[in-house]
């Protein structure tokens, strides 16, 4: 499935575009604070390393799961280890996570100004121990779920990468039969081990693409009928 419009915000939040941001950022997801009394539905919980910013998610499954080996993380590393080699990002919307505790704990970094008050999109990390905490974009956020305390494989499982993106930039191979995009997912080439599959579709989609440019929107019918022919 190609990535929605939010999907695609967030995750170039967290390749360095800018945006504009609010101020009054307590108030607003995703740092609102819910009191105990709230219909917040906690399902997950998780926090920094020191333990001063706790968090809690309300979303079963997030909305994609994905390995990022953009080049961001070598400067910015978004693990506890420090120069990870990639990344396991999940993107949730910013309703789905309610912080318990260290709003005050809470640092932030704009990678594209270089700044550290609260612009979106932004970094945000624990200010005492710099856990990356996510990537917060306009709509969504980019959450690391090394930073869970899952009860069981099965909510593990809920949380499994379905592709890798940025793979050109990679430090280390993969060999793990998901689909390796050099770009964004959807957005640029399959390459390495990606499934047979994956790749004769994203052909297609190429070959469509490509089809449609050449006629332009007048023979958009036209185009209708190759697509149902090639079917
Ligand atoms: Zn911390
Ligand atoms: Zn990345």
């Amino acid at each position: 499935m190609a990535p929605s419009k939010d999907e695609n915000t967030v995750q170039d939040s967290h390749h360095n575009d800018g945006a504009e941001g609010k101020d009054a950022w307590k108030k607003k997801a995703p740092y609102l604070i819910h009191d105990k009394n709230s219909d917040f539905n906690a399902i997950y919980e998780g926090g920094c390393h020191c333990g001063k910013v706790k968090f809690q998610l309300s979303r079963e499954k997030p909305l994609a799961a994905k390995y990022c080996h953009c080049t961001t993380q070598i400067y910015l590393p978004l693990s506890p280890n420090l120069g990870a080699p990639f990344q396991w990002a999940t993107i949730f919307h910013k309703e789905d996570i309610n912080f318990v505790r260290g709003h005050h704990d809470l640092g932030w970094y704009d990678s594209g100004e270089k700044s550290t008050r609260h612009k979106l999109p932004c970094k945000v990390s624990c200010a005492y121990c710099r856990s990356p905490i996510m990537d917060e974009g306009r709509n969504m956020i980019l959450l690391f779920p090394t930073l869970l305390h899952f009860k069981s494989e099965e909510e593990k499982k809920r949380f499994a990468p379905t592709c890798h993106m940025f793979y050109n930039q990679r430090v280390v191979d993969i060999k793990d039969g998901l689909p390796k995009w050099t770009g964004m997912d959807g957005k640029s080439d399959l390459i390495e081990d990606s499934p047979p599959d994956v790749v004769r579709k994203r052909k297609r989609e190429i070959e469509e693409e490509k089809e449609k440019e050449k006629n332009g929107d007048k023979d958009e019918d036209e185009n209708e009928d190759n697509k149902a022919r090639k079917k």
